[in-house]
C-alpha cells in the first residue's frame, strides 16, 4: 500500500517486489508496464490511484502496481470501482479485468456502468480466451475459430466490446495492442485523463492458449487510427448533424477486423455529463466533504452519526396486544 503523499519520483516506485508468475511471452506484461507508465507521467500521486480486478489472469494487476487497489471477485470490479469512486471522486479509479470476466460473467455491469457515466476506467485484457482455467473460449474469440484449447471451432459468435460500451453509454472508447507499450500508455492516459466511463480494450496475445492470434498475427494486422481523417470527439457544441457521422464512422471502424484492424481512439463524448456532476448539481458539498473522507468518529472512537431521529420515527407506540 501506498504512503507518501507526493507523486512518486520514480518509474520504480510503481511497481511492487510481488514476484510476477504470468506466462513467458504474455501480453499481460505489456499492459502491466504500460499502466506503471501512464501514472508515473501523470504524476498520480500512489494514494490516489485504486487499482480494482476481476478473476482471472488480468486480476493479479493490482499486486504488481505499487498502489492502492482490490482483487474482487468475477466479474464485479465494476460495483467495486463505482463505489470507490463515488465515496471519493478525488480519487483516480481504474478497474481491469479479462475479457471473459468483463464480456461474460460481468456483462451486466460492464453495461450498467455505461449508462451512469461515472468517471473510472475500464481496461480489458483481450485475448479471446479463459486463460487462468486452461484456454476455453471466451466472448471475444470469433465464431470459427479453433484454438489449441479448444477440441472443436468455437460455436458461437462473439461480442464487439467496442459496439456493446457504445451502445451501453461509455463516453471514451479506444483499443490497444499490448506489445506497443508506448502507444498503449498514451491511451491509457487519454482514458484516465477522461471526464466520464472511458473504456479501452487492449488486444493481448496468450501464447500460452491462443495460438490463433499471436503476436506475429496481430503484427500483420493492426493499424493506427490517423487522427488527420479520423475525428473521434462529440462535443456539446456539435450539431446533431456532425455527432450522427462521427457515430457512424464510429461504428464502421469498430466493425471492421480481420486483414486490417485499427487501433486508437474511436470515440470521445464530452457531451454527457458524468455521475458525479449529476450529483454535485443535487449535493453541493458532495466535491468539498465526498461521503469517503468525512469523519465517522471522534477522538476517542464514539462515533459522530446521530441515528437518533431515526429511531425515533421507528419507534413503536400504543398497546402492541
Ligand atoms: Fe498470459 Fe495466457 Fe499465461 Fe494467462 S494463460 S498468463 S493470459 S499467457
Amino acid at each position: 500500500m501506498a504512503t507518501e503523499t507526493v507523486p512518486a519520483r520514480t518509474l520504480k516506485e510503481y511497481k511492487t517486489e510481488v514476484h510476477i508468475d504470468w506466462c513467458p511471452g504474455c501480453g499481460d506484461f505489456g499492459i502491466l508496464n504500460a499502466l506503471q507508465m501512464a501514472l508515473w507521467e501523470m504524476k498520480i500521486p500512489q494514494h490516489e490511484v485504486v487499482i480494482f480486478s476481476g478473476i482471472g489472469c488480468s486480476g493479479k494487476t493490482p499486486h504488481f502496481v505499487n498502489s492502492y487497489g482490490i482483487h474482487t471477485l468475477h466479474g464485479r470490479l465494476v460495483p467495486y470501482a463505482t463505489g470507490a469512486k463515488l465515496a471519493n471522486p478525488h480519487l483516480k479509479v481504474i478497474a481491469v479485468g479479462g475479457d471473459g470476466d468483463g464480456m461474460g460473467i460481468g456483462v451486466g455491469h460492464f453495461v450498467s456502468a455505461g449508462r451512469r457515466n461515472v468517471d473510472i476506467t475500464y481496461i480489458i485484457y483481450d485475448n479471446g480466451v479463459y486463460g487462468l482455467t486452461k484456454g476455453q473460449a471466451s466472448p471475444t474469440l470469433p465464431l470459427g475459430v479453433k484454438t489449441k484449447s479448444l477440441p472443436f471451432p468455437n460455436a458461437q459468435t462473439n461480442v464487439n466490446p467496442l459496439l456493446l460500451a457504445f451502445a451501453a453509454g461509455y463516453t471514451f472508447i479506444a483499443r490497444g495492442y499490448a506489445y506497443d507499450t508506448r502507444q498503449l500508455k498514451e491511451l491509457m492516459k487519454q482514458a484516465i485523463y477522461h471526464k466520464g466511463l472511458s473504456f479501452l480494450d487492449v488486444l493481448q496475445p496468450c501464447p500460452t492458449y491462443n495460438d490463433i492470434n499471436t503476436k506475429e498475427w496481430f503484427a500483420e494486422r493492426v493499424y493506427y487510427l490517423d487522427e488527420t481523417e479520423y475525428q473521434a470527439e462529440i462535443t456539446p457544441d456539435d450539431p446533431p448533424e456532425v455527432s450522427q457521422a462521427r457515430i457512424v464512422q464510429f461504428i464502421q471502424k469498430a466493425l471492421e477486423w480481420g486483414d486490417r484492424i485499427p487501433i486508437g481512439v474511436f470515440l470521445k463524448n464530452t457531451a454527457v455529463p458524468s455521475y458525479e456532476e449529476r450529483i454535485y448539481s443535487r449535493v453541493p458539498t458532495y466535491y468539498s466533504l465526498p461521503p469517503g473522507t468525512r469523519p465517522i468518529a471522534d477522538e476517542e472512537g464514539k462515533s459522530l452519526t446521530d441515528l437518533s431521529r431515526l429511531l425515533q420515527s421507528l419507534l413503536v407506540t400504543g398497546n402492541s396486544t
